[in-house]
């Protein structure tokens, strides 16, 4: 085995939340665009990794690099480790019973579609209902949308209010004998509301309904806790936890594993194979056909480690206080709307300028160093709501500090007063 004193430096935990002592943990901070220093508030789209997942990374190629759970030898020995090590923070990140409930995937949309094609072929059919909300990422609607014209399924959309608030009363009239599956994100990715998913699985299961929570816009904001939550499939991407791309999670309740066929066959899902028939391995190797993203899931369990050395609880906190600050500061802007204005809110200030399209605010920031999105997010559903069909995106993580939403407000304040 590796001895851990050659894994790379994975930093001491720190008393408290410092974050400038943060920012130098990021290099691509330290990047100038246009001759300015790099302002990151694009995080819901992907977010930025710190040296110690970039170094992981290396490590792993230069140190451990071989295919997993196949050879003999010294190197698939560490790769297999450090991928299973991958595995065991991902179960302790989510507070997951076991690593039995955790499968490798390419993100959350990879999560979806596989829930959708295994689990939902084989228990959804003609008739059956569908339940998701409004304010879904397009990865949580087309692969629904999807399995219902292959089975003759339905959809059903729980409406929001004025604020982007899942209006639950309604949510509860859509639940009957004939909910399966009740998809719904934990944070909206365009507005930034934090859904009442705990209630809202409660109720479904009363119906005995299945439920998948989207963590795409939730894991790097808000604890997890998937036995609490009490879900029965979740999902997270790791590029929106300062992990790299290409590597995701699905996390499964044991019973509806045990309930999915696999969805794609292969190498590394199966027991043994003849040409009459094949026997699966048990979850969660049956969801795994083919070499998987081994170095990146083994950077995932480096991204894990980061955030939970600062806490949490820690970060929770720090972003709650900028989101305040960063939309008291956006409200003094005369002709800004603000879009999506929940009371349970996480890192999203999407807005659009009376006077500018959106793609003119966002390349005018832009030319200032500073990033957001500018346009329909994967939600169009979810701006059409509010009668608009792009937004300007900032959205904050870990990293960002009253500087850089003092910039942003500073641009969006020159853009207006030039056009004036
Ligand atoms: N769900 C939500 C809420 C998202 O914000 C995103 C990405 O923006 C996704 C799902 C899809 O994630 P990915 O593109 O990483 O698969």
């Amino acid at each position: 085995n590796v001895s851990p004193s050659l894994l790379p430096d994975l930093q001491l935990p720190r008393k408290q939340f410092d974050v400038n002592a943060i920012r130098r943990d990021f290099p691509i901070l330290q990047e100038r665009v246009h001759g300015k220093p790099l302002i990151w508030l694009d995080n819901a789209a992907t977010t930025q990794k710190p040296q110690s997942v970039i170094d992981r990374i290396s490590y792993f190629y230069e140190h451990e690099n071989s295919n997993i759970h196949r050879a003999a030898h010294e190197l698939a020995a560490r790769a297999t480790d450090a991928y299973e090590d991958a595995r065991e923070k991902v179960a302790r990140f989510l507070n997951a019973s076991s690593v039995k409930e955790i499968v490798f995937v390419r993100g959350a949309t990879e999560a979806i579609n596989l829930v959708a094609k295994s689990w939902g072929r084989r228990h959804i059919g003609k008739d059956d209902e569908i339940v998701i909300s409004w304010i879904e990422h397009h990865a949580n609607i087309v692969p629904w949308q999807m399995l219902a014209a292959e089975t003759g399924a339905r959809l059903r959309v729980a409406p929001v209010d004025d604020d982007g608030q899942i209006l639950l009363d309604e949510f509860e009239k859509l639940l009957g004998p004939k909910t399966r599956l009740v998809s719904i994100t934990q944070v909206s990715n365009a507005l930034g509301t934090i859904t009442p998913v705990r209630q809202m699985i409660q109720m479904a299961h009363r119906y005995g309904a299945r439920v998948l929570v989207d963590g795409a816009q939730a894991v790097s904001h808000l604890r997890t806790d998937v036995q609490a939550l009490d879900c029965d499939f979740y999902v997270f991407s790791g590029h929106k936890v300062f992990g790299p791309t290409g590597i995701g999670v699905l996390y499964g309740k044991p019973d509806a594993l045990a309930d999915s066929p696999p969805w794609q066959g292969g190498g590394n899902m199966i027991v043994d194979v003849t040409f009459e028939k094949t026997i699966y391995q048990p979850p969660p190797a049956r969801f795994e056909a083919g070499t998987g993203n081994i170095a990146d899931a083994v950077g995932l369990g480096a991204a894990i480690d980061y955030v939970e050395q600062l806490g949490m609880e820690n970060i929770a906190r720090h972003e709650h206080d900028l989101l305040i600050y960063a939309t008291k500061e956006l409200l003094t802007i005369p002709g800004l709307r603000l879009i999506g204005t929940a009371k349970e809110k996480a890192s999203v200030l999407s807005f659009v300028l009376e006077g500018f399209r959106t793609e003119e605010v966002g390349a005018a920031l832009n030319r200032e160093g500073i990033a957001v999105r500018s346009g329909h997010h994967c939600a169009q559903p979810t701006l059409r709501r509010f009668g608009v069909e792009t937004t300007v995106r900032p959205s904050l993580a870990l990293y960002n500090n009253y500087d850089d939403v003092d910039a942003l407000i500073a641009a969006l304040r020159r853009l207006k007063s030039n056009n004036t």
